[in-house]
Protein backbone atom coordinates (compact mmCIF):
# COMPACT_ATOMS: atom_id res chain seq x y z
CA UNK A 1 0.00 0.00 0.00
CA UNK A 2 1.76 3.66 -0.95
CA UNK A 3 1.57 5.76 2.03
CA UNK A 4 -0.58 8.37 0.20
CA UNK A 5 -3.45 5.85 0.10
CA UNK A 6 -3.38 5.42 4.10
CA UNK A 7 -4.32 9.38 4.22
CA UNK A 8 -7.52 10.88 3.97
CA UNK A 9 -8.30 12.03 0.80
CA UNK A 10 -8.03 15.63 -0.07
CA UNK A 11 -11.10 15.63 -2.59
CA UNK A 12 -11.50 19.24 -4.09
CA UNK A 13 -8.17 20.60 -3.34
CA UNK A 14 -6.38 19.99 -7.06
CA UNK A 15 -3.17 22.26 -5.93
CA UNK A 16 -2.97 20.38 -3.00
CA UNK A 17 -1.14 17.48 -2.72
CA UNK A 18 1.48 15.35 -1.40
CA UNK A 19 5.04 14.98 -3.33
CA UNK A 20 6.57 11.84 -2.10
CA UNK A 21 5.78 12.36 1.53
CA UNK A 22 5.77 16.22 2.05
CA UNK A 23 2.44 18.01 1.26
CA UNK A 24 2.44 20.94 -0.74
CA UNK A 25 0.58 23.82 -1.78
CA UNK A 26 1.14 24.44 -6.14
CA UNK A 27 4.86 24.10 -5.70
CA UNK A 28 6.05 25.04 -2.21
CA UNK A 29 6.22 22.19 0.55
CA UNK A 30 3.87 23.19 3.69
CA UNK A 31 6.69 22.56 6.25
CA UNK A 32 8.84 24.89 4.84
CA UNK A 33 6.62 27.49 5.33
CA UNK A 34 5.78 26.70 8.63
CA UNK A 35 9.33 26.69 9.71
CA UNK A 36 9.47 30.61 8.08
CA UNK A 37 6.58 32.00 9.12
CA UNK A 38 5.35 30.08 12.23
CA UNK A 39 2.40 28.56 13.33
CA UNK A 40 -0.61 28.72 13.22
CA UNK A 41 -0.66 29.41 9.51
CA UNK A 42 -3.20 30.01 6.65
CA UNK A 43 -2.29 28.83 3.39
CA UNK A 44 -3.81 29.53 0.23
CA UNK A 45 -3.15 28.81 -3.56
CA UNK A 46 -4.13 31.25 -6.18
CA UNK A 47 -4.12 28.59 -8.84
CA UNK A 48 -7.36 26.78 -7.12
CA UNK A 49 -8.87 29.84 -6.52
CA UNK A 50 -8.86 30.65 -10.09
CA UNK A 51 -9.89 27.06 -11.36
CA UNK A 52 -12.51 27.72 -8.59
CA UNK A 53 -13.70 31.14 -10.12
CA UNK A 54 -13.06 29.17 -13.97
CA UNK A 55 -15.96 26.80 -13.48
CA UNK A 56 -18.48 29.68 -13.14
CA UNK A 57 -17.04 31.43 -16.37
CA UNK A 58 -17.63 28.52 -18.10
CA UNK A 59 -20.95 27.89 -16.98
CA UNK A 60 -21.63 31.58 -17.90
CA UNK A 61 -19.62 32.11 -21.30
CA UNK A 62 -21.41 33.42 -23.83
CA UNK A 63 -23.79 35.45 -21.36
CA UNK A 64 -23.96 38.86 -20.02
CA UNK A 65 -23.18 38.09 -16.34
CA UNK A 66 -21.06 39.44 -13.60
CA UNK A 67 -19.52 37.38 -10.76
CA UNK A 68 -19.49 38.69 -7.60
CA UNK A 69 -17.67 37.19 -5.08
CA UNK A 70 -19.58 37.07 -2.10
CA UNK A 71 -16.14 38.74 0.12
CA UNK A 72 -17.51 38.03 3.81
CA UNK A 73 -15.98 34.13 3.15
CA UNK A 74 -12.51 35.57 3.10
CA UNK A 75 -11.89 39.20 3.00
CA UNK A 76 -7.73 39.25 3.20
CA UNK A 77 -6.83 41.93 1.09
CA UNK A 78 -4.57 39.43 -0.43
CA UNK A 79 -7.45 37.67 -1.77
CA UNK A 80 -9.29 40.20 -2.64
CA UNK A 81 -6.85 41.35 -4.87
CA UNK A 82 -6.73 37.88 -7.25
CA UNK A 83 -10.49 38.08 -7.71
CA UNK A 84 -10.14 42.02 -8.77
CA UNK A 85 -7.72 41.16 -10.93
CA UNK A 86 -9.36 38.26 -12.28
CA UNK A 87 -12.54 40.94 -12.96
CA UNK A 88 -15.17 39.73 -9.87
CA UNK A 89 -17.05 42.24 -8.68
CA UNK A 90 -18.10 41.97 -4.68
CA UNK A 91 -20.83 41.03 -2.97
CA UNK A 92 -20.20 43.03 0.52
CA UNK A 93 -22.35 43.39 3.97
CA UNK A 94 -20.98 46.16 5.86
CA UNK A 95 -18.95 49.51 5.38
CA UNK A 96 -15.82 48.29 6.13
CA UNK A 97 -16.33 45.56 3.10
CA UNK A 98 -16.32 48.32 0.96
CA UNK A 99 -13.27 49.95 2.41
CA UNK A 100 -11.42 46.63 1.79
CA UNK A 101 -12.71 46.24 -1.63
CA UNK A 102 -11.68 49.68 -2.76
CA UNK A 103 -7.71 48.78 -0.89
CA UNK A 104 -7.64 45.67 -3.09
CA UNK A 105 -7.59 47.60 -6.35
CA UNK A 106 -11.66 46.63 -6.59
CA UNK A 107 -14.32 48.17 -8.87
CA UNK A 108 -16.89 49.84 -7.20
CA UNK A 109 -19.56 49.64 -10.03
CA UNK A 110 -19.21 45.63 -9.62
CA UNK A 111 -20.05 45.85 -6.08
CA UNK A 112 -23.74 44.85 -4.48
CA UNK A 113 -24.84 45.53 -1.07
CA UNK A 114 -26.15 42.64 0.55
CA UNK A 115 -27.69 42.48 4.34
CA UNK A 116 -30.68 43.16 6.23
CA UNK A 117 -28.75 45.89 8.82
CA UNK A 118 -27.40 48.68 6.77
CA UNK A 119 -26.53 52.02 8.31
CA UNK A 120 -27.38 55.59 6.77
CA UNK A 121 -24.01 56.22 6.82
CA UNK A 122 -23.36 52.79 4.81
CA UNK A 123 -25.86 53.52 2.18
CA UNK A 124 -24.35 57.23 2.03
CA UNK A 125 -20.89 55.75 1.93
CA UNK A 126 -21.43 53.26 -0.54
CA UNK A 127 -23.37 55.66 -2.66
CA UNK A 128 -20.74 58.07 -2.33
CA UNK A 129 -18.19 55.20 -3.59
CA UNK A 130 -20.95 54.86 -7.09
CA UNK A 131 -21.61 51.07 -6.33
CA UNK A 132 -23.45 48.78 -8.44
CA UNK A 133 -26.56 47.65 -6.76
CA UNK A 134 -28.31 47.75 -3.11
CA UNK A 135 -29.70 44.15 -2.55
CA UNK A 136 -32.44 45.44 -0.34
CA UNK A 137 -33.93 43.44 2.84
CA UNK A 138 -37.04 44.91 4.03
CA UNK A 139 -39.63 47.69 2.93
CA UNK A 140 -38.30 49.97 5.24
CA UNK A 141 -35.00 49.61 4.28
CA UNK A 142 -36.13 50.94 0.98
CA UNK A 143 -37.52 54.06 2.21
CA UNK A 144 -34.52 54.83 4.67
CA UNK A 145 -32.08 54.22 1.37
CA UNK A 146 -34.62 56.45 -1.11
CA UNK A 147 -34.20 59.17 1.50
CA UNK A 148 -30.58 58.81 1.91
CA UNK A 149 -30.07 58.92 -1.96
CA UNK A 150 -32.47 62.08 -2.67
CA UNK A 151 -30.31 63.90 0.57
CA UNK A 152 -27.31 63.55 -1.58
CA UNK A 153 -29.25 64.31 -5.15
CA UNK A 154 -28.71 60.53 -6.27
CA UNK A 155 -31.06 57.77 -6.94
CA UNK A 156 -29.89 54.59 -5.78
CA UNK A 157 -29.92 50.95 -7.71
CA UNK A 158 -31.61 48.27 -6.08
CA UNK A 159 -33.11 44.93 -6.47
CA UNK A 160 -35.04 43.78 -3.52
CA UNK A 161 -33.96 40.20 -2.11
CA UNK A 162 -37.09 38.05 -2.17
CA UNK A 163 -37.23 35.05 -0.16
CA UNK A 164 -38.58 31.65 -2.39
CA UNK A 165 -38.87 29.50 0.56
CA UNK A 166 -37.62 26.66 -0.40
CA UNK A 167 -35.56 24.14 2.20
CA UNK A 168 -31.68 24.27 1.22
CA UNK A 169 -30.97 21.62 3.31
CA UNK A 170 -27.78 23.05 5.30
CA UNK A 171 -27.43 23.65 8.85
CA UNK A 172 -29.92 26.01 10.12
CA UNK A 173 -27.59 28.26 10.71
CA UNK A 174 -26.83 28.72 7.61
CA UNK A 175 -30.33 28.43 5.85
CA UNK A 176 -31.59 31.80 4.96
CA UNK A 177 -34.06 31.51 2.11
CA UNK A 178 -36.98 29.96 4.98
CA UNK A 179 -40.59 31.64 5.99
CA UNK A 180 -38.25 31.82 9.46
CA UNK A 181 -35.29 33.73 8.64
CA UNK A 182 -34.65 36.93 9.07
CA UNK A 183 -33.74 37.70 5.16
CA UNK A 184 -35.56 39.01 2.52
CA UNK A 185 -39.20 39.69 2.14
CA UNK A 186 -42.02 37.46 1.39
CA UNK A 187 -42.50 35.91 -1.80
CA UNK A 188 -46.29 36.82 -1.71
CA UNK A 189 -44.77 40.08 -0.57
CA UNK A 190 -42.58 40.86 -2.72
CA UNK A 191 -44.98 42.18 -5.75
CA UNK A 192 -46.38 44.92 -3.81
CA UNK A 193 -42.98 45.86 -2.36
CA UNK A 194 -41.35 46.19 -5.57
CA UNK A 195 -44.40 48.83 -6.21
CA UNK A 196 -43.50 50.69 -3.45
CA UNK A 197 -39.89 50.49 -4.30
CA UNK A 198 -40.69 52.14 -8.03
CA UNK A 199 -43.06 54.71 -6.40
CA UNK A 200 -39.50 55.74 -4.58
CA UNK A 201 -38.18 58.79 -6.17
CA UNK A 202 -34.62 57.82 -4.73
CA UNK A 203 -34.58 54.38 -5.98
CA UNK A 204 -33.92 52.83 -9.15
CA UNK A 205 -35.47 49.45 -9.76
CA UNK A 206 -32.79 47.48 -11.53
CA UNK A 207 -33.44 43.59 -10.58
CA UNK A 208 -34.11 40.76 -8.55
CA UNK A 209 -32.31 38.82 -5.97
CA UNK A 210 -32.24 35.85 -3.86
CA UNK A 211 -29.65 33.93 -1.83
CA UNK A 212 -30.93 30.49 -0.32
CA UNK A 213 -28.08 29.42 1.99
CA UNK A 214 -24.80 28.50 2.50
CA UNK A 215 -22.75 24.86 2.13
CA UNK A 216 -25.82 23.73 -0.89
CA UNK A 217 -24.73 20.14 -1.77
CA UNK A 218 -27.36 19.49 -3.81
CA UNK A 219 -29.37 20.85 -7.09
CA UNK A 220 -32.85 20.57 -5.82
CA UNK A 221 -33.13 23.64 -3.96
CA UNK A 222 -31.46 25.95 -6.43
CA UNK A 223 -34.12 24.85 -9.49
CA UNK A 224 -37.06 25.09 -6.74
CA UNK A 225 -35.69 28.71 -5.99
CA UNK A 226 -35.06 29.74 -9.52
CA UNK A 227 -38.73 28.61 -10.55
CA UNK A 228 -39.67 30.90 -7.81
CA UNK A 229 -37.78 33.96 -9.08
CA UNK A 230 -38.95 33.56 -12.59
CA UNK A 231 -42.53 33.40 -11.44
CA UNK A 232 -41.65 36.84 -9.96
CA UNK A 233 -39.97 38.38 -12.68
CA UNK A 234 -43.03 37.68 -14.71
CA UNK A 235 -45.57 38.81 -12.43
CA UNK A 236 -43.31 42.04 -11.81
CA UNK A 237 -42.91 43.10 -15.37
CA UNK A 238 -46.43 42.24 -16.16
CA UNK A 239 -47.28 45.20 -13.47
CA UNK A 240 -45.01 47.61 -15.44
CA UNK A 241 -41.55 47.12 -13.27
CA UNK A 242 -38.70 45.88 -15.74
CA UNK A 243 -36.05 44.02 -14.19
CA UNK A 244 -32.92 44.05 -15.96
CA UNK A 245 -31.06 41.74 -13.95
CA UNK A 246 -31.68 38.08 -11.77
CA UNK A 247 -29.13 37.99 -9.09
CA UNK A 248 -29.02 34.31 -7.92
CA UNK A 249 -27.13 34.56 -4.60
CA UNK A 250 -24.05 32.14 -3.70
CA UNK A 251 -24.42 28.88 -1.29
CA UNK A 252 -22.82 26.25 -3.59
CA UNK A 253 -21.26 23.99 -1.00
CA UNK A 254 -17.84 22.37 -0.92
CA UNK A 255 -16.66 18.75 -0.21
CA UNK A 256 -15.29 19.06 3.32
CA UNK A 257 -14.21 15.58 2.76
CA UNK A 258 -16.57 14.00 5.50
CA UNK A 259 -17.37 10.74 4.24
CA UNK A 260 -20.50 10.26 6.42
CA UNK A 261 -22.16 12.98 4.89
CA UNK A 262 -20.80 12.94 1.62
CA UNK A 263 -23.39 14.64 -0.32
CA UNK A 264 -20.75 15.81 -3.18
CA UNK A 265 -22.13 19.44 -4.35
CA UNK A 266 -22.53 20.03 -7.82
CA UNK A 267 -20.01 21.26 -9.95
CA UNK A 268 -20.83 25.11 -10.52
CA UNK A 269 -20.94 24.99 -14.92
CA UNK A 270 -23.02 21.78 -14.22
CA UNK A 271 -25.47 23.85 -12.28
CA UNK A 272 -25.66 26.74 -14.36
CA UNK A 273 -26.58 24.65 -17.39
CA UNK A 274 -29.53 23.56 -15.58
CA UNK A 275 -30.16 27.04 -14.38
CA UNK A 276 -29.63 28.74 -17.67
CA UNK A 277 -31.97 26.10 -19.04
CA UNK A 278 -34.89 27.53 -16.91
CA UNK A 279 -34.39 31.50 -17.12
CA UNK A 280 -34.04 30.53 -21.40
CA UNK A 281 -37.60 28.98 -21.34
CA UNK A 282 -38.94 31.92 -19.85
CA UNK A 283 -37.87 33.80 -22.87
CA UNK A 284 -35.52 35.63 -20.29
CA UNK A 285 -32.11 34.80 -21.99
CA UNK A 286 -31.31 38.55 -22.46
CA UNK A 287 -31.32 39.49 -18.76
CA UNK A 288 -27.31 40.43 -16.78
CA UNK A 289 -27.28 37.18 -14.54
CA UNK A 290 -25.41 38.00 -11.13
CA UNK A 291 -24.42 35.59 -8.88
CA UNK A 292 -22.44 35.92 -5.40
CA UNK A 293 -20.40 32.56 -4.67
CA UNK A 294 -17.97 33.02 -1.38
CA UNK A 295 -17.31 29.49 -0.16
CA UNK A 296 -17.32 27.82 -3.71
CA UNK A 297 -14.32 30.54 -5.10
CA UNK A 298 -12.20 30.11 -1.57
CA UNK A 299 -12.74 27.10 0.72
CA UNK A 300 -10.77 24.40 -1.13
CA UNK A 301 -8.05 26.90 -2.17
CA UNK A 302 -6.85 27.09 1.93
CA UNK A 303 -5.22 24.67 4.36
CA UNK A 304 -4.35 25.97 8.27
CA UNK A 305 -1.24 24.71 8.86
CA UNK A 306 -0.81 24.00 12.61
CA UNK A 307 1.65 22.75 15.25
CA UNK A 308 1.37 19.57 17.44
CA UNK A 309 1.60 21.11 21.25
CA UNK A 310 1.26 18.10 23.17
CA UNK A 311 -0.31 14.46 23.30
CA UNK A 312 -2.71 13.71 26.15
CA UNK A 313 -3.60 10.02 26.64
CA UNK A 314 -7.09 9.67 28.67
CA UNK A 315 -9.25 6.77 29.94
CA UNK A 316 -11.64 8.17 27.83
CA UNK A 317 -10.22 10.06 25.36
CA UNK A 318 -6.97 10.88 23.84
CA UNK A 319 -6.50 14.91 23.09
CA UNK A 320 -4.06 15.72 20.49
CA UNK A 321 -3.67 19.53 21.38
CA UNK A 322 -2.40 22.41 18.93
CA UNK A 323 -1.65 25.61 18.39
CA UNK A 324 -4.50 26.36 16.20
CA UNK A 325 -7.63 27.07 17.95
CA UNK A 326 -11.43 28.15 17.68
CA UNK A 327 -10.51 31.53 17.49
CA UNK A 328 -9.05 30.61 14.35
CA UNK A 329 -11.09 27.87 12.89
CA UNK A 330 -14.05 28.80 14.37
CA UNK A 331 -16.95 26.60 12.40
CA UNK A 332 -16.46 23.01 14.21
CA UNK A 333 -17.35 25.43 17.46
CA UNK A 334 -19.98 27.18 16.03
CA UNK A 335 -21.91 24.84 13.62
CA UNK A 336 -20.26 21.14 14.15
CA UNK A 337 -18.72 21.59 11.23
CA UNK A 338 -16.10 18.84 9.97
CA UNK A 339 -12.60 19.51 8.42
CA UNK A 340 -10.63 17.12 7.54
CA UNK A 341 -7.03 17.25 9.16
CA UNK A 342 -4.34 15.49 7.60
CA UNK A 343 -0.09 15.47 8.32
CA UNK A 344 2.20 17.69 6.58
CA UNK A 345 4.48 14.58 5.94
CA UNK A 346 4.14 11.21 6.29
CA UNK A 347 5.55 8.87 8.77
CA UNK A 348 5.55 4.84 10.08
CA UNK A 349 4.62 6.77 13.76
CA UNK A 350 2.36 4.59 15.88
CA UNK A 351 -1.42 5.31 14.85
CA UNK A 352 -3.63 6.50 17.70
CA UNK A 353 -7.47 7.76 17.68
CA UNK A 354 -8.08 11.69 18.89
CA UNK A 355 -10.00 14.35 19.66
CA UNK A 356 -7.74 17.39 18.04
CA UNK A 357 -8.37 20.47 20.11
CA UNK A 358 -6.53 24.09 20.49
CA UNK A 359 -5.12 25.54 23.66
CA UNK A 360 -8.48 27.94 23.98
CA UNK A 361 -10.25 27.91 27.63
CA UNK A 362 -13.56 26.26 26.40
CA UNK A 363 -14.46 22.98 25.76
CA UNK A 364 -16.15 24.03 22.32
CA UNK A 365 -13.07 24.89 21.53
CA UNK A 366 -12.07 21.11 19.27
CA UNK A 367 -11.10 21.07 15.60
CA UNK A 368 -11.78 17.57 14.90
CA UNK A 369 -13.60 14.53 16.78
CA UNK A 370 -12.14 10.75 16.78
CA UNK A 371 -9.06 11.29 14.48
CA UNK A 372 -7.72 8.40 13.80
CA UNK A 373 -3.70 10.50 13.55
CA UNK A 374 0.09 8.84 13.05
CA UNK A 375 1.77 11.94 15.17
CA UNK A 376 4.26 13.12 17.76
CA UNK A 377 4.15 16.06 19.30
CA UNK A 378 6.43 18.69 16.73
CA UNK A 379 4.76 17.35 14.17
CA UNK A 380 2.57 19.79 11.82
CA UNK A 381 -0.57 19.29 10.33
CA UNK A 382 -2.74 20.74 8.04
CA UNK A 383 -6.30 21.34 8.70
CA UNK A 384 -7.87 21.68 5.15
CA UNK A 385 -10.74 23.64 3.45
CA UNK A 386 -9.70 26.27 5.18
CA UNK A 387 -10.42 28.89 2.78
CA UNK A 388 -13.84 30.17 3.72
CA UNK A 389 -15.23 31.46 6.72
CA UNK A 390 -11.90 30.61 9.23
CA UNK A 391 -9.91 33.97 9.04
CA UNK A 392 -12.71 36.20 8.08
CA UNK A 393 -14.14 34.61 11.19
CA UNK A 394 -11.21 34.84 13.58
CA UNK A 395 -11.23 36.61 16.71
CA UNK A 396 -8.72 37.70 19.31
CA UNK A 397 -10.11 35.41 22.55
CA UNK A 398 -8.29 34.27 24.76
CA UNK A 399 -5.73 37.41 23.22
CA UNK A 400 -4.54 35.16 20.71
CA UNK A 401 -3.15 37.19 17.23
CA UNK A 402 -4.56 36.59 14.04
CA UNK A 403 -2.58 33.99 12.36
CA UNK A 404 -0.52 35.18 9.28
CA UNK A 405 -1.69 34.27 5.74
CA UNK A 406 0.57 32.90 2.89
CA UNK A 407 -0.68 33.04 -0.91
CA UNK A 408 1.06 30.51 -3.06
CA UNK A 409 1.59 31.29 -6.88
CA UNK A 410 3.33 28.58 -8.39
CA UNK A 411 6.88 28.54 -6.75
CA UNK A 412 6.84 31.84 -4.74
CA UNK A 413 5.02 32.11 -1.66
CA UNK A 414 3.86 35.81 -0.64
CA UNK A 415 2.88 36.46 3.07
CA UNK A 416 -0.47 38.32 2.33
CA UNK A 417 -0.79 39.27 6.55
CA UNK A 418 1.11 39.47 9.30
CA UNK A 419 1.20 37.98 12.15
CA UNK A 420 -0.88 39.97 15.10
CA UNK A 421 1.34 40.79 18.02
CA UNK A 422 -0.63 41.60 21.46
CA UNK A 423 0.50 45.30 20.97
CA UNK A 424 -1.77 44.99 17.45
CA UNK A 425 -4.44 43.51 19.57
CA UNK A 426 -4.28 46.58 22.65
CA UNK A 427 -4.21 49.36 20.02
CA UNK A 428 -6.98 51.75 20.69
CA UNK A 429 -7.59 50.46 24.77
CA UNK A 430 -6.39 52.79 27.70
CA UNK A 431 -6.08 52.59 31.01
CA UNK A 432 -8.54 55.04 32.67
C1 LIG B 1 -22.87 34.74 2.59
C2 LIG B 1 -23.59 35.20 1.39
C3 LIG B 1 -23.21 34.74 0.14
C4 LIG B 1 -22.15 33.70 -0.08
O1 LIG B 1 -22.50 32.46 0.44
P1 LIG B 1 -21.53 31.20 0.20
O2 LIG B 1 -22.22 30.08 0.85
O3 LIG B 1 -20.23 31.53 0.85
O4 LIG B 1 -21.39 31.04 -1.27
C5 LIG B 1 -23.87 35.26 -0.96
N1 LIG B 1 -24.85 36.18 -0.82
C6 LIG B 1 -25.24 36.64 0.38
C7 LIG B 1 -26.31 37.66 0.47
C8 LIG B 1 -24.63 36.16 1.53
O5 LIG B 1 -25.02 36.60 2.72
Amino acid sequence: MSPISRLPSVPGHPFIAYQGDALQVEGVPLSRLAQAHGTPLFVYSKAAMLDALGAYQRGFAGRHAQICYAMKANSSLGVLQVFAQAGCGFDIVSGGELERVVAAGGDAAKVIFSGVGKSRAEMAQALSAGIGCFNVESETELDVLSAVALGMGLTAPVSIRVNPNVDPKTHPYISTGLKGNKFGVAHEDALRIYQHAASLKGLRVIGIDCHIGSQITTTEPYLDAMDRVLELITSIEAAGIPIAHIDFGGGLGIDYGNDEKGATPPQADALWQQLLAKIDAKGFAHKKLMIEPGRSLVGNAGVCVTEVLYLKPGEQKNFCIIDAAMNDLPRPAMYQAFHAIVPLSITAKPQATYDVVGPVCESGDWIGRDRALNVAAGDFMAVLSAGAYCMSMASNYNTRGRAAEVLVDGDTAHVIRQRETAQDQMRGEQLV
